[in-house]
């Protein structure tokens, strides 16, 4: 079989690594992620990875409580970064060669973003881990993603959730609600699918780039659609 992308951004969400609800870390989702790329690197795809931080602090939350909504979202970017060097040394003990790059906020603990380097480090078989977002409050690591994913030219955005895919409506709540398999821009923008943030949705339909939204828990879900195999909701022009 063939891989159908060559150069893959994965958006992973900062609930990924650590449950919201029951405070655990998900060492079982985390390792089978780790597994996949792993076999994918060996297969010569290009991995990039943007990392959430919604597991430690959203923007939007904090201003509930009276937090200044710029200090919201620092804190929010920050907590990308703290993600980042989890994901990093989990990366490295599984011997990925993973190269973690911050948007301008920080300087220190990780690289700071520099496109040319990253691309090098893509083709070289190096993951390269984006954290701090776009850098600047009122965005979303969503949005973040379909950016990277425009600059380096990367072939797909794929954004692991806790559903199967896009449905009509709320699966928890509807038994009748239909998981598309393909879905176009005009009619996610038309619907407003809370999926993913309308920024993002049009970012990535301006540049041409197809986003493919599926549930991390589904083991080998990253091969899958890397096959080409039904997994998910794909969303094109
Ligand atoms: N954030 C921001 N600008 C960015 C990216 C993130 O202000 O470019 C802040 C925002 O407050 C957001 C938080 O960082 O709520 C965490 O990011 P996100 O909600 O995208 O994380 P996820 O839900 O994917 O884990």
């Amino acid at each position: 079989m063939k891989f159908i992308y060559k150069r893959i951004l994965f958006k992973i969400s900062g609930e990924v690594i650590k449950n919201i609800n029951n405070k655990k870390f998900q060492n079982s989702i985390i390792f089978n992620i780790i597994k996949d790329i792993k076999y994918l690197i060996k297969h010569g795809i290009e991995i990039s990875i943007i990392i959430g931080g919604g597991n430690l602090f959203r923007g939007s939350e904090l201003t509930k409580i009276g937090i200044n909504r710029i200090t919201a979202d620092y804190i929010g970017i920050l907590s990308t970064v703290i993600n980042g060097l989890f994901l990093k040394d989990l990366f490295n003990k599984y011997n990925i060669s993973v190269c973690l790059m911050s948007s301008n906020i920080v300087n220190d603990v990780c690289e700071k973003y520099n496109l040319e380097k990253a691309i090098n480090l893509l083709s070289n078989s190096v993951v390269v881990i984006f954290c701090g977002g776009f850098g600047y409050p009122f965005f979303t690591t969503d949005s973040a993603a379909c950016l990277r994913a425009i600059e380096t030219c990367s072939d797909i955005i794929l954004k692991g959730t806790q559903v199967n895919g896009v449905y009509s409506k709320d699966p928890k709540n509807y038994k009748n609600a239909i998981l598309y398999d393909k879905l176009n821009y005009q009619d996610v923008l038309k619907n407003e699918f809370k999926i993913m943030d309308l920024t993002a949705f049009i970012l990535a339909r301006d540049h041409n780039i197809p986003i493919c939204i599926f549930n991390i828990y589904n083991k080998k879900a990253l091969i899958r659609i890397l096959f080409g195999e039904k997994e998910g909701t794909i969303i094109h022009n």
